[in-house]
């Protein structure tokens, strides 16, 4: 339910309209904020959201499950709360949708050039919708049986409901995108044929490869990776094949391994699958509640943050280290040992040390990984595209340009795992330098 019109136009009179709107600067796709505050203040509600989408494909998503870094760099945020910007932002899209005002757009004129954009999250759909838009012959591969990458398959329906990223892919659908499910590029479709069928190929395929943990008894039953434990519960949500063996934190002791949003929504799902307990582990110290003078206004403050899923009822541990996983066949418990931080050093390094005799035990029924990713999968696709790949192992790109004549790269397939506002930006901006490419000028945005 959104909030009442008055709070929503007082939020918006909040807005000062700054000489220089650091909102602005904070958000990756640039939102005309300022400008969709003002509308919705004077009650212009349809000019609010032609200014919205006229810089981000979907705001429905960003409104929902953006942390919202154009908030830390709202001006009157220096001196009290910040403007509700991303409830604004859902707000005006979502009267868009129920006034009927968001329609298909037309494509331009058709230009006969036939692009490939491989993977279906938010960079792919971005790049996918805008190079539409140029007049191009699009066709999205998808290597899972639902559209939308991680917004659909990661993120859990109690954050972002699937009806959601749905109802989008249908305009995408009536646009004139063609959609290509269940289609693993490198396996089938092969890589041979898409060079074949395709002038331009984009790879929007994430980062995939999870950060491993291998430590002793790593092997054993029990220990999954996040994303192998959220993906099901999205697919048991949709009724659909959950795709393996069951993994389900029901009367379990679980033991989230990874501090970050994506431990958080494991954190959640378990509470939701009545696990017995939920801990939370992070070999960070940590954050400050406030930010430190190092971490100054208008940048994103690395403080402690609480998400609601931890509300819920989570035990959350900072400066813990995994040792060893317990247990005959499956895990019954995790050897931990409290850490040590270093001050940084003059290039901003810190050195981490066990501290002596400060080992303990965790029971765990179930541990669910959640360090994060290190790249994308190299095995298959892009080792038979022959892309190079940078320092990290993420697609090596030069303005999007990949190391392969007519293959670009955007997402978190070129810059590693990252936001979906970042990732909806650097699709738009992968699709401008391809339409440059083939015409020698873009009009896209
Ligand atoms: C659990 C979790 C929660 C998150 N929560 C948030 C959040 O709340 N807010 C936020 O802003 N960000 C969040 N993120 C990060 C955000 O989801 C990603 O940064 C964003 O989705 C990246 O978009 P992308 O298009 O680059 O890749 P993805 O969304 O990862 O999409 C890539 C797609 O490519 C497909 N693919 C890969 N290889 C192939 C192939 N060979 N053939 C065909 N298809 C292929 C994959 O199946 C996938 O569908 C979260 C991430 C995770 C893991
Ligand atoms: S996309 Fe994110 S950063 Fe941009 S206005 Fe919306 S909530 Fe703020």
């Amino acid at each position: 339910m959104l909030p009442s019109e008055r709070r929503l136009t007082t939020q918006a009179a909040r807005c000062m309209d700054c000489g220089v709107p650091f909102c602005n600067w904070g958000c990756n796709v640039k939102n005309l904020i300022p400008e969709f505050n003002e509308y919705v203040y004077q009650g212009q509600w349809r000019a609010a959201y032609g200014a919205l989408q006229s810089t981000n494909n979907f705001p429905e998503i960003t409104g929902r499950v953006c942390p919202a870094p154009c908030e830390a760099s709202c001006v009157a945020g220096l001196v009290e709360e910040p403007v509700t910007i991303r409830m604004l932002e859902k707000a005006i899209i979502e009267k868009a949708f129920a006034k009927g005002w968001v329609k298909p757009n037309n494509p331009g004129p058709a230009t006969g050039v036939k692009i490939a954009v491989i993977g279906s999250g938010p960079s792919g759909l971005a790049a996918a919708q805008q190079l539409n838009l140029a007049g191009h012959d699009v066709t999205v591969f998808e290597k899972n049986e639902v559209i939308g990458g991680l917004m659909s398959l990661g993120i859990p329906d109690f954050k972002l409901e699937l009806e959601i990223v749905q109802r989008r892919v249908k305009l995408l659908e009536q646009e004139g995108i063609k959609f290509k499910v269940n289609s693993h590029v490198g396996k089938n479709p092969t890589v041979k044929k898409i060079l074949k069928d395709f002038d331009y190929v984009c790879l929007t395929g994430g980062s995939e490869k999870p950060r491993d943990l291998p430590i002793p008894g790593r092997k054993l039953k029990g220990v999954h990776f996040a994303m192998d434990f959220l993906l099901q519960q999205n697919r048991r949500n949709a009724e659909r094949d959950i795709q393996g063996p069951e993994i389900t934190a029901k009367d379990k002791c679980v033991v989230v391994i990874g501090g970050g949003d994506t431990g958080s929504d494991c954190v959640g799902t378990s509470i939701r699958q009545k696990a017995k307990s939920v801990t939370q582990i992070e070999i960070l110290p940590a954050p400050p509640r406030k930010r430190k003078e190092n971490n100054p206004w208008p940048e994103w403050p690395n403080i402690m943050r609480t998400s609601s899923s931890q509300e819920e009822g989570c035990k959350r541990d900072f400066a813990v280290i995994s040792q060893e996983f317990v247990g005959k066949k499956k895990v019954e418990a995790i050897k931990c040992a409290r850490v040590k931080w270093s001050k940084p050093d003059k290039d901003g390094r810190t050195m981490m040390t066990v501290i002596p005799d400060s080992e303990f035990e965790l029971k765990a029924d179930m541990v669910l990984l959640a360090m994060g990713f290190v790249h994308p999968v190299h095995e298959g696709m892009l080792n038979d595209f022959g892309i190079d790949l940078d320092e990290r192992g993420n697609v090596a790109t030069d303005n999007f340009r990949t190391s392969v004549a007519n293959i670009f790269a955007a997402g978190d397939m070129a810059t590693g795992q990252s936001l979906i506002v970042r990732a909806i930006n650097s699709g738009r901006e992968m699709a401008k330098a391809v339409d440059k490419a083939i015409k020698g000028y873009s009009h896209l945005s």
